[in-house]
């Protein structure tokens, strides 16, 4: 018996059959004389298709009102989740992340959680009610709804183990826990028993998208026990936690993220100082910069080029050509036809030759490489966005991710 944070996702409350299946679930849980609360997203592609709807109307529409619409989409299935309680004759109460004392800061589309008040949940739960909560949504210091960027009701429900200390979060989705590799695009990826914090932030930050990268950040944080399983089968899933103990794996999942634009600011005047200017321009504009590489002077001038996401690629193309003056540089180039794909592993550090290999398999596969970025425990290169899918896939079977290694 215990306190037990479930969260179900878009495609696992998509309809009344699978709000159905949710709340059976949740049920099995409660019956065993847990308290239960339940996160929910919106139901299938309902976020989407409400970004649709604010575009029709204004494609420039403010932050807040956006807010305002997409946090409707999580509110529609708290309560439905509810009534298929109460039809099954189970006690619920369903809550927006306001009712929920989800506090967070004033940064529309992509809060941050700030603090949370935990009195009317526990309130609930003393009256032995199932609590359900709204996803992905809070509300700032002027009591105005704020969301926390895409994917992220997981956030909220680790936030919310975390805050209420719950004995087990459990995040219930399409697929039956992490993989080493999308198993969308990766025929034979396989299921990981358990995965470190630190693997899975990296994971997750570089585009496998099966959790948000601050959910994890918060698990690791306040230690929460948390597993990603399917909210079909009964499968155990995969446990993410401090050490990982179990499979010795040196590189642990390959990523791939499209949200990548690069940009070459070509003919930059060879002195100190022009680097720092150049970013400090797109730090003031809050944009930020991933992968960097500067050319070797030549003739006194020198490129610099760099990746931001596609959705800074204008702002940022603007902020530079405004400055090309000042930073004394003749011409900017870019492209948003590529894709980052990285390996991530914390053996990686203890093993040489990881990269050569990674860099093998991108040769087999006739892939060009464009930038290269390396840390402790990843690698990642920038290639053509068509390549990605066959890189992938190449890196998996050249690492044999599909095999557990002894
Ligand atoms: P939910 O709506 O439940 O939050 P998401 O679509 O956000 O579900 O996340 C689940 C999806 O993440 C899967 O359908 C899968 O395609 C994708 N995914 C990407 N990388 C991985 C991975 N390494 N392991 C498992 N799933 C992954
Ligand atoms: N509904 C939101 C989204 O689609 C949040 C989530 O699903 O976690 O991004
Ligand atoms: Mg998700």
């Amino acid at each position: 018996m215990g306190l037990i944070v479930q969260k179900f996702g878009g495609t696992s409350v998509a309809n009344t059959e699978k709000v159905m299946n949710a709340a059976n679930r949740v049920i099995d849980t409660y019956k065993k004389g847990n308290s239960v609360v339940v996160i929910v997203s919106a139901q299938g592609h309902t976020t989407d298709e409400l970004i649709d709807k604010a575009m029709e109307i204004n494609s420039n529409a403010s932050k807040r009102e956006m807010d305002m619409l997409l946090s409707t989409g999580e509110q529609i299935s708290i309560a439905l989740l509810a009534m298929a309680l109460e039809k099954l004759g189970y006690p619920a109460v369903s809550l927006t992340g306001y009712q929920a004392g989800m506090y967070t800061d004033s940064n529309y589309g992509n809060a941050r959680i700030k603090s949370i008040n935990t009195e009317r949940i526990f309130k609930e739960l003393d009256k032995k009610n199932i609590v359900i909560v709204a996803g992905f949504q809070g509300i700032n210091k002027y009591d105005d709804i704020t969301t926390l960027g895409r994917g992220g009701s997981d956030t909220t429900a680790v936030a919310l183990a975390a805050a209420l200390k719950a004995d087990l979060c459990e995040i219930y989705t399409d697929v039956d826990g992490v993989y080493t590799a999308d198993p969308r695009i990766v025929m034979n990826a396989r299921k990981l028993k358990d995965i470190s914090y630190d693997e899975m932030l990296e994971l997750a930050s570089l585009g496998a998208n099966v959790l948000h990268n601050r959910s994890v950040e918060l698990a690791k944080k306040y230690g929460v026990n948390m597993v990603v399983r399917s909210s079909f089968n009964k499968d155990e899933g995969t446990v993410v936690k401090e050490v990982d103990s179990v499979e010795k794996m040196i590189v642990r999942g390959v990523t791939r993220d499209d949200d990548v634009a690069r940009i070459a600011v070509l003919g930059i005047e060879d002195k100190p100082g022009k680097a720092f200017q150049l970013f400090s321009l797109l730090a003031k504009e809050n944009i930020s910069v991933d992968l960097i590489i500067q050319s070797i002077g030549r003739e006194d001038v020198k490129n610099i080029t760099f990746t931001v996401s596609r959705t800074n690629l204008n702002k940022a193309l603007d902020t530079i050509n405004m400055n090309l003056g000042l930073l004394g540089a003749t011409e900017v180039k870019y492209s948003d036809k590529l894709s980052k794909v990285s390996i991530v592993g914390a053996g990686m550090v203890n093993h040489p030759g990881v990269a050569a290999t990674m860099f093998e398999a991108l040769y087999d596969a006739s892939i060009n490489i464009h930038m290269i970025s390396t840390s402790e425990i990843k690698i990642s290169v920038l290639i053509d966005a068509k390549d990605a899918e066959k890189a992938v896939n190449f890196i998996h079977n050249k690492f044999k991710l599909d095999q557990i290694v002894e």
